[in-house]
């Protein structure tokens, strides 16, 4: 990649990446196909912005796994320099929504939680995090939610609603913003519903994202990704 790692939104305009974060187990059905439960408190982890992938890229699992999953999801892109954003004054720090692959290795990620590592190379590798272009928030009176649906060969995996995040938005932003200074090209990778699975190579994994009923003239987002 020879530019910055950056956001594209939808009107054109683009904005340096920053950090990534990323939220485990925030839908329940999820977090019970994982054999578990959703967490007291929120489980956050980090990915490099140069994970960053474009639509129309390639995901390349590391030799070292043989177990790559895809995990469809929601991302929120912070439009501003920020700390102890409380949950009513989210909305006004967010730049726009945008629809994400948090690629995983599976098998690594078993072995870091058996050994109570940290889970860097299993979500943080190159290619982890294909993004869609971003919706500006501008479009939205409030927080919306959204439709989430992922495929892989044209087979539907996963299909759900941002409406069942156990932890809205709002909350992660107030609880992320309590713990870290959040800054303007942050983005915050917000979980995934159930259905997720391995793939291998050779596939395409496409997902879409649709404003709930009510939207007009919010653009639906698609992204496509091979995997190698
Ligand atoms: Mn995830």
């Amino acid at each position: 990649m020879s530019s910055h790692p950056h956001f594209t939104f939808t009107d054109g305009s683009t904005l340096e990446a920053g950090t990534i974060f990323g939220i485990g187990k925030n839908y329940a059905a999820h977090a019970r196909e994982m054999g578990g439960e959703v967490p007291a408190s929120p489980m956050i982890f980090l990915k490099p912005p140069a994970a960053l992938l474009a639509d129309g890229g390639t995901v390349r699992c590391p030799a070292f796994s043989t177990n790559l999953h895809y995990e469809v999801e929601m991302v929120v892109v912070i439009g501003e320099d920020c700390a102890d954003v409380p949950a009513s004054k989210a909305a006004s720090v967010i730049a726009g929504y945008g629809l994400g692959i948090d690629m995983t290795l599976r098998d690594v990620q078993a072995a870091a939680k058996q050994e109570g590592s940290p889970w860097a190379v299993a979500k943080g590798f190159r290619t982890s995090a294909p993004i869609s272009r971003i919706i500006p928030a501008s479009l939205f009176s409030s927080i919306p939610d959204f439709t989430l649906e992922l495929a892989v060969n044209g087979t539907t995996r996963q299909q759900s609603s941002t409406t069942y995040m156990e932890r809205s938005v709002a909350v992660l932003v107030e609880y992320l913003s309590a713990v870290f200074t959040l800054r303007k090209g942050d983005c915050i990778y917000t979980g995934t519903p159930e259905g997720v699975g391995r793939v291998v190579a050779g596939d395409v994994v496409t997902a879409t994202m649709s404003a709930e009923a009510g939207a007009v003239g919010v653009p639906t987002l698609t992204l496509s990704v091979g995997i190698a």
